[in-house]
């Protein structure tokens, strides 16, 4: 079976500055696939072109088989690929209600009360305050939201960008954790992560990007293990 995402040979520049230097990574259906590396690595770059928001210089991205480097941004959500975005981007002046609305803006069909539903029953706290402006939100609770927004588009493949960014160890084991709910309930996970004990820790398969260049892969379990990432990425001597 082809994988659920394949990427192959991607470079992405930003002018004269090729910030992803020829990139090649799968993600298989039902299974949780971590990005790790520090500030700069060319994660979020990664992502940003995965979604259509960017367009590689050469390489290419096949999703269910699809070739997606040319398709719209748009167009790709409604393939049934979401993200949740780095720093959240949520709407602070809009409802709880409003913000998750609007991740549902490319579907077709009249069916998203139910999906309100899941995600207030993923994050019940977006359900007690979804009259409430997002804005007013704590930082974990800003993340939880934009996790249900990405999951109004019923994805197939979930793409998060640093969810446990400036998060307290308790938000952010409760936001880690739904990782692994979603995974438990079919939907398949690219996560990106500079805190790479959390994120090596759900993977199935993992990759280690430094300056824009896969250094490392492996099981999950392989990578934690690994000196070389203990060593770079967990702080041990
Ligand atoms: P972070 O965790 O800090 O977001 P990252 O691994 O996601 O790091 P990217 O944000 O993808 O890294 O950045 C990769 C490289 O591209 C960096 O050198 C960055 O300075 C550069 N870069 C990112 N965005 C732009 C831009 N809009 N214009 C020019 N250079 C950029």
């Amino acid at each position: 079976m082809s994988p659920m995402l394949e990427v192959r040979d991607l470079v992405v520049s930003y002018g004269k500055i090729k910030a992803v230097k020829g990139i090649s990574f799968s993600v298989d259906e039902g299974e949780v696939v971590s990005l790790i590396g520090t500030n700069g690595a060319g994660k979020t770059t990664t992502l940003r072109t995965i979604s259509g928001l960017l367009r590689p210089t050469s390489g290419s991205i096949r999703f269910q088989g699809k070739r997606i480097d040319s398709v719209a941004a748009h167009e790709i959500v409604t393939l049934g690929l979401a993200h949740s975005p780095e720093g959240r981007r949520i709407f602070p002046r809009l409802t709880v209600e409003q913000n998750l609305l609007l991740g549902a803006f490319a579907r077709r069909d009249n069916d998203v009360r139910t999906d309100l539903q899941a995600a207030y029953d993923l994050f019940p706290i977006l359900g007690e305050r979804k009259s409430q402006a997002a804005g007013t939100f704590s930082g974990g609770e800003q993340q939880m939201l934009a996790m249900g927004r990405a999951m109004m588009s019923r994805p197939k493949l979930l793409m998060l960008d640093e969810p446990s960014m400036g998060l307290s160890p308790l938000m952010m084991k409760t936001v880690m954790s739904t990782v692994t709910t979603l995974q438990e309930q079919g939907t398949t996970i690219l996560l990106v992560e500079q805190n790479a004990q959390a994120a090596l820790k759900r993977a199935t398969k993992g990759y280690v990007l430094e300056v824009g260049q896969i250094v490392l892969s492996g099981s999950g379990r392989e990578l934690l293990e690994s000196d070389d990432v203990r060593k770079a990425y967990l702080g041990e001597d």
